[in-house]
């Protein structure tokens, strides 16, 4: 049974519907901002990351459901970069600086045309190769924070906020790759 707590008044909800219904009867104030940052952990990632906790896509990047009258839903990070901008120019997409898809840090989000998106990536994989071999995608850092997973989180879950495969995750947590961390 999920468990859900007002980040207002600490009320906890046994049943989503029950949780719901808080929300919208309980007047206790809380309002849909407060709602969405209580789904964010701005504390366990060494790299200054703020991690979605809510819902994540299969290719690892958070999910908002969309409400009627305050946002659209879509990507986690988007949603977030338009509360504070506004909405995201033409052309334009919301990137991580960081590489981190889980990650909603509005210091670690900016804006760019397809192109720089793409320039970016390429940069940053030239980068990745120049010092590392086939480990590409994960920092060292990355991976003694997945380390912390193991037996926390489920192998899926955590290939997910990584955005890596699962067999990856699972050597990690096996320490068959990585072994000189
Ligand atoms: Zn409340
Ligand atoms: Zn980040």
């Amino acid at each position: 049974m999920p468990k859900k707590t007002c980040p207002q008044c600490g009320f906890v909800g046994t049943t989503l519907g029950g949780f719901a219904c808080h929300v919208r009867f309980g007047k206790c104030g809380v309002t849909e901002e407060q709602l969405f940052w209580a789904k964010v952990d701005k504390t366990s990632s060494p790299g200054g990351c703020w991690l979605w906790l809510g819902f994540l896509n299969h290719d690892g990047y958070g999910r908002v459901g969309p409400k009627r009258g305050v946002r659209s839903g879509g990507r986690a990070h988007k949603v977030i970069w338009e509360m504070i901008h506004g909405k995201v120019p033409a052309g334009m997409s919301v990137m991580h600086t960081c590489d981190v898809r889980a990650c909603v840090n509005p210091a670690h989000l900016k804006a760019g045309t397809h192109r720089e998106n793409m320039d970016d990536c390429y940069a940053k994989r030239r980068h990745i190769f120049g010092e590392r071999n086939s480990h590409a995608k994960l920092t060292e850092e990355q991976v003694l924070e997945i380390r912390q997973f193991a037996g926390k989180a489920t192998q899926r879950e955590v290939a997910a906020r990584y955005g890596v495969s699962q067999t990856a995750i699972a050597a990690i947590f096996n320490r068959r790759s990585w072994k000189f961390l």
